[in-house]
């Protein structure tokens, strides 16, 4: 880190911001420049928390160069994290973008059997669908808890089929962990830490989408939360984030993919459904997903979006799932 005195500020202060560098067990070194002082910190294990010394008289500024994560970072780990599930690998380069589909909740067992077989036939291995779902209103539907679960576990047994699905709190987890193939931990709960130790303690992958007003550095610091306990199986799926414009659900940030994949070695897919918030858009921006170089899409299907009880404005229906495979030459 380089703490940036203000022009001209006296030794006293630059002697004070030394002895607390200091006091942090690290090496202070001023670099006297033409009229203002920086001062370097050196032989910091980790990276140093700019806010101890940013109130210290006489400091304009922090410029951190080490990252506050180690474990996601690329700069520590050069080479990309493949998280294989069911023969899909999530994170190799040059290969076909694997895709995860199916509905936003678990409604019945016709509903799973159908697109269970549907999904099947078409080649795709990932079946999505909540079990417990994370709803904005009390009085929406929480999804079917564990009979949820139970069908899934069916659909999987049946059809050979892979399942993401969420678990909302650390309190349920053993029981989602028991059928996820990957545990989801969903945009509300990407800095639920509970939540994030106990999938790191687990031996799932685990899908950490992006908070709705996450930057890329708390994203993350939540999945360092994960690999920090041992799991070092996390793809990271960016679905759209907050901001002032409102002509969809969300605002897909694909410079996000792009600046992660930099950053980090872990995989990074889209979910083009929850950010565009309308089925119509989701053909669009899962070729712009693609094109930006993400490692997989998650996209929202219903055999009947009318009658979804969650999510159905967003859901591609069959025929229009079998668009996108066909622009996506799957
Ligand atoms: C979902 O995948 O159905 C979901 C609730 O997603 P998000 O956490 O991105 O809103
Ligand atoms: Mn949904």
């Amino acid at each position: 880190m380089l703490i940036v005195m203000r022009q001209n500020a006296p030794k006293e202060e630059v002697d004070a911001v030394v002895a607390a560098v200091r006091a942090q067990n690290c090496e202070p070194k001023p670099i006297p420049g033409g009229n203002r002082t920086a001062i370097c910190v050196l032989g910091n294990r980790g990276s140093v928390d700019p806010s101890l010394f940013e109130f210290l008289p006489g400091v304009i500024r922090c410029i951190s160069v080490t990252k506050p994560y180690k474990l996601v970072s690329r700069e520590i780990h050069p080479e990309n994290t493949v998280v294989e599930v069911n023969g899909v690998s999530f994170g190799q380069d040059n290969t076909d973008i694997p895709l995860i589909a199916g509905p936003c909740a678990v409604e019945s067992w016709q509903q799973m059997k159908a697109v269970g077989q549907a999904l099947k036939a078409r080649g795709i291995r990932i079946m999505r669908g909540g079990a417990f779902k994370p709803r904005t209103s009390p009085y929406a539907f929480q999804g079917l808890g564990d009979r949820g679960l139970e069908l899934l576990e069916r659909v999987r047994d049946q059809f050979g089929l892979a399942i993401v699905t969420e678990a909302i709190d650390h309190v349920n987890y053993d029981r989602v962990e028991a059928v996820a193939d990957i545990v989801q931990i969903g945009a509300r709960n990407m800095q639920n830490y509970s939540l994030l130790r106990r999938a790191g303690r687990g031996g799932k992958p685990v899908l950490l989408k992006r908070g709705m007003a996450a930057t890329v550095d708390e994203w993350l610091m939540a999945a360092e939360y994960i690999l920090s306990e041992g799991n070092p199986n996390v793809i990271l799926c960016e679905r759209g984030v907050r901001t002032f414009s409102d002509h969809t659900r969300n605002t897909l940030d694909l410079s996000a993919v792009a600046v992660v994949k930099k950053m980090s070695h872990l995989p990074v897919i889209v979910d083009p459904s929850h950010a565009a918030g309308k089925w119509e858009f989701v053909i669009p921006l899962s070729l712009a997903a693609r094109g930006v170089g993400a490692d997989g899409l998650l996209v929202e299907v219903h055999l009947d979006p009318a009658k979804a009880l969650s999510d159905g404005a967003q859901s591609l229906t069959l025929k229009n799932f079998d668009k996108l495979l066909n622009l996506l030459n799957i």
